[in-house]
């Protein structure tokens, strides 16, 4: 991790490209955008590219746009843009512009009939199955149909046709006449205009022939003057229709640049993929707190920081790989261990009565945050005489390096005092349902004259004063590291035990105010925040993580 936590990095590829691009004059300022679809919700993979594109941007005194890349009508639909917008903002990045390629399509059209005029695109009356076998393989030449030699009338003639409606979807295609016997599939006259009489999110009825992917991008590209244009590398081989068009229809110079997506380990990450998550009910949501949306994270309690932090330390790179989801993890914990406030909940309680304590309540106070760091404060929390502490924290016959509490042992009551347990009470069964103890009055936290030292520290509540909360415990969603490659269905690999809920946990009474921005640490259990789900008499905390990374241990075992 010492490489990882050098606060200073050298340049990533990106970095080298622009401050190159400033220095010899070619932009004056530079210009990204962030372009999604919106077909589903944003995933970390897309944190990556949104940290990517405007970080450049911040770093060099240059903007970035949010574009929807809205030219597919079928499957888009409002609220995944108005997810985007809300996780764009909450990831901390302000778009110069929200755009739509939608309000492009006036001019894309425009901007293909100049290509026809140019003598640059024709209309093409094949099927699709007749286009793929006319377009060869990569190993043989594709060949010319009798439409490509349509007089530059007629093109306009007809792509006027398609516009009006006057053909069925699939009758016709409007293609871009580039090179057919091109080694790169992508030129082989790619076709740019399809039909399809669809209602589209924002435009309605207006049109009914869309434009394809690689028209609709880099003229969207142009049209806003983006300066870079950064994707993911299986667009590579698209690049040179990108730069084609851009010659062609002589318009502004936007340049492409591809890094590796991000793939985490433990995830899938397709939004395709997760569709069929939420869809087929594996899990509740979009935004349930074991999927890897911006919003799912969110709901966890992964905080914006955490998120760009984690993007930041992987870097760019232009070869695909898969990162561990540890390092997402330990980002979060690096965050969450500085900012998190301190509370105490007991999961599995155990009544304690301190059989010499007197029957009031004593306020002790204790600290919000870690001992050393930069946040200061402390709170007040009840104690008396009957408590509650952890189950798992007393053993009858313990073995020799537990330090928690046993027959005639002692243990400190965090920022409270030593107890000794003298009795164990039992049910008929043999269960133990309660311990008695004496506290030794003169140990008291912060005026401690006891003079005793003891091993352990345990968390507790009041048993009066506690509040019950329910606990939701997740764990990661996939048994294995790279479930989207593993034999058969990735749905396969879902871990069974991603959810496991506590009905009633015990929280000090100053969790009833816990509000949903607040990070939380459990002492000694893990980093909480409340969910959503929750109502004033109803509290419902989701473990964000664990304190300590125990899966790979735990992995190794099994
Ligand atoms: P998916 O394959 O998950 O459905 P996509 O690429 O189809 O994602 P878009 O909405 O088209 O999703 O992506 C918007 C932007 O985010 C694009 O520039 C895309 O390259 C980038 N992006 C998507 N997934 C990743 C990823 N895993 N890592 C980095 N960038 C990504
Ligand atoms: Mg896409």
């Amino acid at each position: 991790m010492a490489e990882i936590q050098a606060e200073e990095r050298s340049l990533n590829f990106l970095e080298e490209i622009v401050e190159e691009d400033l220095k010899s004059g070619r932009y004056k300022n530079i210009l990204t955008r962030f372009p999604p679809e919106p077909n589903g919700y944003l995933h970390i993979g897309h944190a990556k590219s949104i940290c990517l594109n405007f970080g450049l941007a911040l770093k060099y005194g240059g903007k970035t746009n949010l574009r929807f890349d809205d030219t597919n009508p079928t499957k888009e639909e409002t609220e995944y843009v108005d997810s985007i917008i809300e996780d764009v903002k909450w990831l901390g990045f302000i778009p110069q512009q929200v755009l739509y390629a939608s309000d492009y399509f006036e001019q894309l059209y425009q901007l293909a009939v100049k290509l026809i005029k140019k003598g640059l695109a024709y209309v093409d009356d094949s099927s699709s199955e007749e286009i793929a076998i006319q377009k060869g393989t990569p190993t043989e030449p594709g060949m010319a149909n009798r439409y490509r030699d349509r007089t530059v009338e007629e093109n306009l003639h007809l792509f006027d046709g398609m516009r009006s409606g006057q053909y069925a979807d699939g009758e016709k295609v409007l293609r871009a006449k580039v090179d057919l016997s091109s080694p790169n599939m992508q030129m082989r006259d790619p076709i740019i205009y399809r039909i399809k009489k669809a209602h589209h999110h924002r435009t309605g009825n207006q049109w009914c022939i869309y434009p394809m992917y690689d028209f609709a991008h880099g003229q969207s590209d142009s049209i806003e003057n983006i300066t870079h244009s950064i994707c993911t590398l299986e667009f590579i081989p698209h690049r040179p229709l990108y730069d084609w068009f851009i010659e062609k229809l002589d318009i502004f110079p936007s340049h492409q640049y591809e890094f590796a997506r991000l793939n985490l380990s433990f995830t899938v990450m397709s939004k395709r993929k997760l569709l069929q998550l939420v869809d087929e009910n594996y899990v509740q949501s979009w935004d349930d707190p074991r999927m890897p949306t911006i919003s799912g994270l969110r709901r966890r309690g992964y905080t914006p920081e955490s998120i760009r932090n984690f993007t930041d330390r992987i870097g760019v790179q232009k070869r695909d790989n898969l990162i561990d989801v540890s390092l997402l993890e330990f980002c979060l914990r690096e965050d969450l261990n500085k900012n998190a406030l301190r509370k105490m909940v007991v999961f599995d309680p155990l009544p304690v009565t301190i059989t010499n304590y007197p029957d009031t309540v004593e306020m002790m106070t204790t600290e919000d945050y870690p001992e050393g760091g930069e946040k200061k404060g402390s709170r007040s929390v009840p104690f008396s005489r009957e408590l509650f502490i952890e189950r798992e924290d007393f053993m009858e016959d313990p073995p020799k390096k537990f330090f928690r509490l046993a027959p005639g042992k002692r243990v400190r009551l965090k920022s409270a005092y030593i107890i000794q347990c003298d009795e164990v009470v039992k049910d008929s069964e043999g269960k133990i349902i309660a311990l008695n103890c004496q506290y030794l009055p003169e140990s008291k936290s912060g005026a401690d004259l006891s003079g005793l030292k003891v091993q352990g520290t345990l968390h507790w509540v009041s048993r009066a004063q506690a509040v019950p909360v329910t606990l939701r415990l997740y764990d990661r969603l996939f048994k294995v590291e790279n479930p989207a490659a593993s034999e058969g269905d990735f749905k396969e690999y879902i871990n069974p035990d991603s959810l496991e809920i506590i009905e009633k946990a015990y929280a000090e009474p100053s969790l009833s105010g816990a509000v949903m921005e607040e990070r939380y640490q459990f002492l000694r259990k893990g980093y909480f925040c409340l969910d959503k789900d929750s109502s004033p008499g109803h509290l419902i905390f989701n473990r964000t993580v664990s304190l300590k990374d125990t899966w790979v241990k735990e992995a190794k075992k099994a």
